[in-house]
């Protein structure tokens, strides 16, 4: 019995179980502390735990022990000083995004953004005075030409969805990194291990660890890697009053999925080159958008940025258009229709009326999107099983 618990009822007794230290042995994996608040041994030292993220464990929105593994293993693997892990890939972006940007200040971001992306930066303009201009993801001189006084941010994809164009991350960052501008890339679909914009100059990369770094659809998480210790110090306080940490289960989830990463994309980048180009042989398929293949039109590029693989996601048009593209994914069926991407189950949809709904046909050509263009997202299953689903389906149109 503890010096505490003497004396005390079984009432009192079972609010405060000991709680065991390893100490022979160690962990192997990331142990997960659930609980969300810290007891200090005096007043000063809590006082002090509230000033930053490396003063002590506090309360979970200013930091957790089993995030904080997580954040640290995501700024390893970018090469980045710290990381911030939030509730979802939005919640990191809107960390950084809010942290950063006042009323007045300018953005220059990529056309093709993911939607949520896309739709918080339109309600920045529209509702809290930040000025946007859209670029294309591949010359230096539109993002030249799109800077402003006011300029704070150029936020970028590496890889766009559904087709696949690669960004000319080091031309663009460049661009801004001589005016003084942040940038900021969205690094989900190549993962740290296809591609560390860090390297690259980017200031802040951002993962939807939902996907690829999780890796099992189980689980929703973000991260912010900061190239810098600075800034990641100045998101962080913004960070605690917008709320939006990472569960601690979430975190320990996301980072036994990470464990197994690098297996995962090996697998990811190799069966989906192997399924392009059996699809782009096939009589019913019109354009292959994988940038492995000689035809896309980032195929140099992505051999410069992503020698190493050119990740699982990718699209291709079904030459009978919008029908065929409907009827195809509704005939999948070891693919699953469903939205997301990154996990082990390969997933299928058709673009333009599930993902991209909202954008008018003008938009949907300018983003590569036909009619009949199916995204997908392969995931671990034997090649020659998803490609035996992939023509029983295409056998149907
Ligand atoms: N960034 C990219 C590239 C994504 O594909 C997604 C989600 O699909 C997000 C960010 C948002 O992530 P989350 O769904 O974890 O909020």
């Amino acid at each position: 019995m503890s010096e505490l618990h003497r004396g005390l009822r079984p009432e009192s007794r079972i609010v405060h179980p000991s709680v065991e230290e390893v100490a022979v042995s160690r962990p192997l994996g990331v142990p997960l502390h659930q609980g969300h608040v810290f007891a200090f041994p005096d007043s000063d030292a809590l006082a002090h735990a509230f000033h930053g993220p490396d003063r002590g464990f506090l309360y979970n929105r200013h930091g957790n022990p089993t995030v904080r593994s997580l954040e640290r293993a995501v700024a390893d693997l970018e090469g980045g000083a710290a990381a911030l892990a939030a509730s979802s890939g939005m919640g990191a972006i809107n960390t950084v995004l809010l942290g950063l940007l006042r009323s007045g200040d300018h953005v220059i971001a990529q056309r093709s953004l993911y939607g949520g992306t896309f739709a918080t930066l339109a309600d920045l303009a529209a509702r809290w005075g930040v000025e946007v201009t859209r670029v294309g993801g591949d010359d230096p001189e539109e993002v030249r030409e799109a800077l402003r006084p006011t300029t704070r941010l150029l936020y970028l994809e590496t890889v766009s969805n559904p087709v696949a164009r690669v960004t000319d991350l080091p031309a663009l960052i460049a661009v801004a990194r001589e005016a003084g501008v942040l940038s900021v890339v969205d690094n989900t679909f190549p993962t740290p291990l296809l591609c560390r914009p860090i390297e690259h100059g980017a200031d802040i990369v951002i993962h939807s660890a939902t996907k690829y770094l999780g890796g099992h659809s189980d689980v929703l998480a973000g991260v912010a890697v900061f190239a810098d210790a600075d800034l990641y110090h100045r998101v962080w306080h913004h960070s605690v009053e917008l709320g939006a940490a990472l569960d601690p289960f979430a975190a320990w989830l996301t980072l036994r999925g990470m464990q197994t990463l690098g297996l995962r994309v090996r697998q990811h980048c190799a069966s989906a080159l192997d399924l392009a180009g059996r699809l782009a042989a096939h009589p019913a398929v019109g354009t292959v958008h994988h940038p492995g293949l000689p035809g896309h039109p980032d195929h140099e590029l992505a051999r410069r940025l992503l020698p190493d693989g050119q990740g699982g996601v990718f699209a291709f048009d079904l030459a009978g258009g919008r029908e065929a593209a409907r009827t195809f994914v509704g005939e999948v069926r070891l693919a699953s229709l469903a939205p997301s991407l990154g996990g082990v189950h390969t997933l299928i949809l058709h673009s333009a009326s599930t993902t991209h709904r909202q954008l008018s046909d003008e938009e949907l050509t300018a983003a590569g999107i036909g009619p009949g263009t199916v995204r997908i997202a392969v995931g671990i299953e034997h090649t020659e099983d998803l490609w035996a689903d992939l023509e029983q389906a295409l056998a149907k149109l």
